[in-house]
């Protein structure tokens, strides 16, 4: 379809799912309209994405395989400081290596910008303005807005992140669907005072962890804070303060430079903090409207590796419309068909993983060093043969992601 006849799709946020959804939107011949809360694109610099090898094969039909590795963070060693025992460095790759042979890191921010870039010239972006109302109706979905005049739409997309506008607006309340994985998680840019280029610095405890790196194309560095705790604390997603003071209740008295990066968080340009939650939807369609990426099935920050589901996710969706040609009832649930199993078994990988990540007792901390230590000696296909049988770590590296043909829906 093409001209003036092309569906209209507005999609709510432009960060990873959006821009990829909009760009195979307008491939396969649909017309995409983002809204973008932000005044403009995002350019904090984010946290550090991965890509595994499905969802590279997308960008690599985008042809933006070579824009992504040339954003790469730049990791090449890990030094893992776990308190109690010597510290254990790695080869970054001989790392990760237990759990992909065919992987990118990047900033998060920093892939958006590329996906921005592929699709500006085709897509309308307005930034700067969020969604109000949405009616769902038989034929079309009206839409208002905090700053420009009602619109309506053929569908409505929302891929606006873990706390979704277009969620809140059209499925319910959050806490409906938002489960507590047991912990937290924090993000601040802080000054690169140990001159890191390259290497990343991992220190945990029981209860509690950190990491600190510095991607190769920045002057600054990123530390990111996990922490345990089974209930959910009491905290407004406003209060910046309260938040920075949870933090320093639950890393104090923690060695090495933990009091100095607790002391950036005062003037940290950009800081984050936010539950580890996982979003369990049982449909993400209804009607006209439709979810993708975080919004959908966040299977928790920071530990679940979602931004590949996110891309992956967006890029079914739009062929799923494209194959239906157009018709979002067949589409939308085909979506769903296709992405459940893969969504079901990341929300149990990141189950795991906070787990993993945030050692939950000494023995744990102990457990995990002498894992760490067989991965420095085991040969990097053995080591991801026996990682995948004892944690099904696979689960985004092999996940088949059906094939659509290119062009216009017919
Ligand atoms: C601290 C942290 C660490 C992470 N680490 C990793 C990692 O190591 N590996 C990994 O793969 N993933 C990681 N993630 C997850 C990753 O960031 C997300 O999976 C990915 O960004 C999802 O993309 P998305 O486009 O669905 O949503 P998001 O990236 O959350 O983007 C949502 C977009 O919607 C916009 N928006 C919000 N509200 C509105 C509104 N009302 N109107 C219009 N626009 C709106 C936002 O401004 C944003 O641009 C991490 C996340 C966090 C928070």
């Amino acid at each position: 379809m093409s001209g003036g006849d092309a569906m209209r799709i507005l999609i709510s946020g432009a960060s990873v799912a959006g821009p990829v959804l909009a760009y195979w939107l307008n491939r396969h011949g649909f017309s995409a309209t983002l809204v973008e809360r932000a005044p403009t694109l995002r350019k904090t610099g984010g946290h550090a994405v991965d890509l595994f090898r499905p969802s590279l094969g997308i960008v690599e039909r985008m042809g933006l395989r070579r824009q992504v590795l040339d954003g790469e963070v730049g990791t090449e060693r890990v030094t893992f400081l776990l308190e109690g025992a010597k510290p254990i460095r790695l080869d970054h790759h001989r790392a990760l290596g237990v759990t992909t042979d065919a992987h990118v890191e990047i900033m998060r921010d920093d892939l958006s910008e590329i996906f921005y870039h592929a699709t500006r010239e085709d897509v309308e972006y307005v930034f700067g303005d969020s969604i109000t109302s949405i009616e769902n109706g038989r034929d079309e979905v009206r839409v208002t807005f905090e700053r420009g005049s009602p619109r309506t739409f053929d569908l409505v997309i929302g891929a606006d992140g873990l706390h979704s506008n277009v969620r809140g607006l059209v499925f319910g309340e959050e806490h409906r669907f938002a489960h507590h994985l047991g912990g937290y998680v924090a993000v601040a840019t802080v000054p690169d005072h140990l001159g890191l280029s390259a290497e990343m610095i991992t220190l945990a405890g029981p209860g509690r962890m950190l990491a600190l790196y510095s991607p190769r194309h920045l002057n600054e560095a990123r530390v990111i804070f996990m922490f345990r705790s089974p209930d959910r604390l009491d905290y407004h997603y406003r209060d910046t303060q309260r938040q920075k003071e949870l933090l320093r209740e639950h890393f104090a008295g923690v060695g090495w430079e933990t009091p100095r990066l607790l002391a950036e968080l005062d003037h940290a340009p950009a800081f984050y903090f936010d539950e580890i939650t996982q979003l369990r939807l049982e449909r993400w369609s209804q009607g006209r409207v439709s979810l993708v990426g975080d919004a959908a099935y966040c299977p928790g920050p920071a530990v679940g590796a979602s931004t590949s589901m996110a891309v992956i996710g967006a890029y079914v969706l739009a062929g799923e419309l494209a194959a239906a040609g157009g018709d979002h009832t067949v589409a939308f649930a085909s979506y769903e068909r296709e992405m459940t199993a893969y969504v079901q078994a990341a929300r149990d990988y990141a189950a795991r993983m906070v787990k993993q990540v945030i050692p939950g007792s000494q023995a744990q901390v102990w457990a995990g060093a002498q894992a760490l230590r067989v991965i420095g000696w085991l040969p990097g296909r053995l080591g991801r043969a026996l990682s995948k049988r004892a944690n099904s770590t696979g689960v985004h590296d092999d996940v088949e992601v059906k094939s659509y043909a290119d062009g216009p829906h017919g």
